[in-house]
């Protein structure tokens, strides 16, 4: 298993717990504010970023080339972002089996016991002592390991360089 399947398999399972242990969990396909509200675009390692371009590429009729004019009109956007690969109309990712590793834990992982970000996961946080959950601190050394991150349309390029 490779390093990033390895953390992906590791933060579902966190996912499967937290979900199957508290009814209504609110992250959800439509959900989408955590989604078009990002301090900045997504920021990926060189993983992660092959399986995002192999899901554009995969993408039907001009979908892909529209994503990639996202992502390069992505640069530089100053915070609340929308992500470059959120469906606007449906609410959901358009590479979500191949999503970054941050999203899949967004909601789920906590620094120090502090979940911040979303108001709805915060006041689960503050109303429910019984939470179990993920490290961000651990997770962020995981996925540093892998190598270094970078934006999404810095990998674009990169790989249109090369050709
Ligand atoms: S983190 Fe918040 S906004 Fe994002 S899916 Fe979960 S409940 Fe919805
Ligand atoms: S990559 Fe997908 S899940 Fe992550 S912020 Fe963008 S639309 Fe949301």
């Amino acid at each position: 298993m490779s390093g990033l399947v390895e953390i992906q398999e590791d933060v579902r399972l966190r996912v499967e717990e937290i979900c199957g242990a508290h009814g209504n969990w609110p992250c959800r396909k439509g959900c989408d504010e955590c989604c078009r509200r990002l301090a900045a675009a997504p920021r990926v390692t060189e993983a992660e970023w092959t399986a995002i371009a192999g899901a554009i590429e995969a993408m039907p009729g001009d979908a892909a080339e529209e994503a990639r004019q996202r992502i390069r009109g992505a640069a530089g956007l100053e915070r609340p972002v929308v992500c470059p690969l959120l469906d606007g109309e449906s609410g959901s990712c358009l590479v979500y089996a191949a999503r970054p590793v941050a999203c899949r834990a967004y909601g789920f992982y906590a620094e120090r016991h502090e979940v911040l970000g979303c108001g709805r996961i915060e006041a689960i946080s503050r109303e429910q002592g019984d939470v179990v959950w993920g490290n961000h601190a651990g997770l962020e050394e995981r996925l540093g390991r892998l190598g270094p991150a970078a934006e999404l349309w810095v990998w674009l390029e990169a790989g249109e360089r090369r050709g």
